[in-house]
């Protein structure tokens, strides 16, 4: 029986395939029954996953033998093979998939618990410890299953795309699925500038969020359109809405296809104002995406995503490979390396250990900057890396969160201080490098002097600028609908910024989700802008706005605009723009 639920869209584009329930947690996995006849296929499947794991531990293991590399990795590797071939682990798993008839994942979860538990009871204290490496394994495989689902009998769907169907995602779980091949995903919970729509944003995968209970009324394998356009989730669809949907999608395809064409074209207006298109990364590996669109630098590299999914911090040589691969891959283009912005949505496994305490109000909490300031070492660490590989490129360091001036001392002191510990112990680095400082708190917004004084550059942050201005949990789905970046104060605000920062001289650009969005771009020319930072995917579009605009008569109608208190009116008279 069709039915659709609706919810917030939140990266565009549409997929058809079929569900994979997942949880939060990676072990919160699907359970279902299998029919008898699909026993064998069913332990075929979770056999070939060990297979693939084997093959990725063997190469692992090949690499930790190089010269050079930690001994600690290639006996920990050692070990994880063990564990594939631990019969408890792997033959208790298939026995438990056979007298059970469910689902694969479900069946190794258990026995992982089985075996976690008799670990536990082990006295010596190193050996209890394994039962982290039993962990690992599984998550390995789970990870490989979760990327290979079942080949069942599909109904009259050619497609075999997954769509994630999940209750909730952090942004830690959402990084993930830059490694497999995921058709699109939907959430019960979340906003639309929270960081695991944005990380859809960047994988370029139709997303929706904020579907209340979907994770409840789907079953896995049901087929599902995602049209992250609309944000409407269609389950079951008949064949007719099936073939509607198929046909929008290759409209699309067709229409991102004619988009490319635009790629070496120059980024100016009509008029012939220059417009800097830069992109917004997570990984080293997002690169790749912004050659082919052909951005004019990185406006926003968010290395949080770095420090996530993993036991034990990026030490600085892997933050130093990570940030110089980037740089150089860039060639002579800008690279704006964000520091450190973990808290609130953003967490990271091993910092909550470091930290040992849940903040009660995370996004007003010891967050990003403040994280910083009160762990130097952690701070001195990352900013040796920045300082080093910006001696290979054309390398920026952005500052999150930043509020009072004091920060902004305390910031530079350290940057001082890295660099005279990179000086004693004679490394290359660029004792040159620009420094900015992102505005997304109203502060710092409405008292830019600090900043416009110490500091090189700026970027505005508009998705935490207008959480805080609107007092809107980004991440809360019931008050997204109070999320409103045309909201007349979000828009003076900014126009503010952007002209008092030029009024000084000083560059000014927008990486939040608003530079990003086609249908500002319009409204951030008239307001003066001349640099965009957003996802690769956007950048076309953006830039296909940017080609047809005249600021000149944009500017003047902007202004207009910004005198009007009406909501409505404002929002009429943007999109009229
Ligand atoms: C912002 O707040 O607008 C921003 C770009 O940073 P993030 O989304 O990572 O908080
Ligand atoms: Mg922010």
């Amino acid at each position: 029986m069709a039915f659709a639920l609706f919810g917030l869209a939140v990266s565009p584009g549409i997929a058809i395939g079929y569900a994979r329930l997942v949880s939060h947690a990676l072990f919160e996995v699907a359970h279902y029954q299998i029919r008898e006849q699909d026993v064998p296929r069913e332990i075929e499947r979770f056999e070939s996953a060990l297979a693939a794991v084997r093959e990725e531990l063997v190469h692992l293991a090949q690499e930790s033998a190089a010269p050079g590399a930690p001994s600690e990795l290639s006996a920990l590797v050692h070990v994880h093979l063990m564990f594939l071939d631990d019969p408890l682990l792997v033959e208790q798993t298939k026995v438990l998939i056979k007298e059970r008839r469910c689902n694969a994942e479900w069946a190794l979860v258990q026995q992982m618990e089985v075996l976690v538990a008799q670990f536990e009871d082990i006295d010596d204290a190193y050996l209890r410890e394994r039962k982290q490496d039993i962990v690992q394994v599984v998550e390995r495989i789970l990870r490989v299953l979760l990327g290979k689902p079942r080949r069942i009998a599909r109904k009259g769907g050619e497609e075999g795309e997954l769509i994630i169907v999940a209750h909730d995602l952090s942004p830690a779980d959402t990084i993930q699925f830059k490694n497999l091949k995921i058709g699109g995903f939907v959430t019960d919970l979340g906003g639309a500038t929270s960081h695991t729509a944005i990380v859809a944003r960047s994988l370029a995968i139709p997303a929706i969020v904020g579907l209340h209970n979907a994770r409840q009324l789907i079953r896995e394998d049901d087929l599902l359109i995602v049209d992250g356009v609309r944000g409407v989730l269609i389950v079951d669809p008949d064949a007719r809405v099936l073939e509607e949907y198929r046909l929008r999608r290759r409209e699309l395809e067709l229409e991102r296809s004619r988009l490319m064409r635009l790629v070496s074209a120059r980024s100016v207006t009509l008029d012939d104002v220059e417009i800097e298109l830069m992109a917004n990364i997570e990984l080293p590996q997002d690169i790749e995406q912004v050659k082919k669109v052909g951005a004019a630098g990185i406006g926003l590299f968010r290395t949080e995503y770095l420090f996530m999914n993993r036991d034990t911090l990026p030490d600085e040589e892997e933050q130093f490979e990570a940030y110089r691969q980037v740089a150089k891959a860039m060639g002579g283009r800008p690279v704006t390396i964000r520091t450190l912005d973990i808290g609130a949505d953003k967490e990271a496994q091993a910092l909550i250990r470091h930290a040992e305490r849940q903040a009660p109000n995370p996004a007003l909490g010891l967050r990003a900057i403040r994280y910083c300031l009160a762990e130097p070492q952690l701070f001195l660490t990352q900013l040796r890396a920045i300082l080093r590989a910006a001696h290979y490129g054309e390398v920026r360091i952005l500052v999150p969160m930043l509020a009072h001036a004091a920060e902004i001392e305390q910031t530079l002191a350290l940057i001082e201080e890295a660099k005279a510990q990179l000086k004693r112990r004679r490394c290359r680095f660029n004792p040159h490098i620009a420094i900015g400082g992102m505005i997304e708190i109203p502060a710092a917004a409405l008292a830019l002097g600090p900043f416009l004084k110490r500091l090189q550059f700026l970027s505005l942050g508009t998705n935490d600028l207008i959480q805080y201005l609107l007092a809107i949990d980004r991440t809360d789905e019931s008050v997204a609908h109070l999320y409103d970046p045309l909201h007349p104060a979000v828009l003076r605000v900014i126009a503010q910024v952007i002209q008092t920062a030029q009024k000084a001289e000083m560059p000014v650009a927008v990486c939040g989700e608003m530079a990003g969005e086609p249908k500002f771009t319009r409204l951030l020319l008239g307001m003066g802008l001349t640099e965009f930072s957003m996802h690769p995917a956007q950048l076309l579009k953006v830039k296909q706005q940017v080609v047809m605009a005249d600021v000149g008569e944009l500017s003047a109608k902007v202004s207009r605009l910004l005198r009007i208190d009406d909501p409505d009116r404002v929002r009429e008279l943007v999109e009229r723009l």
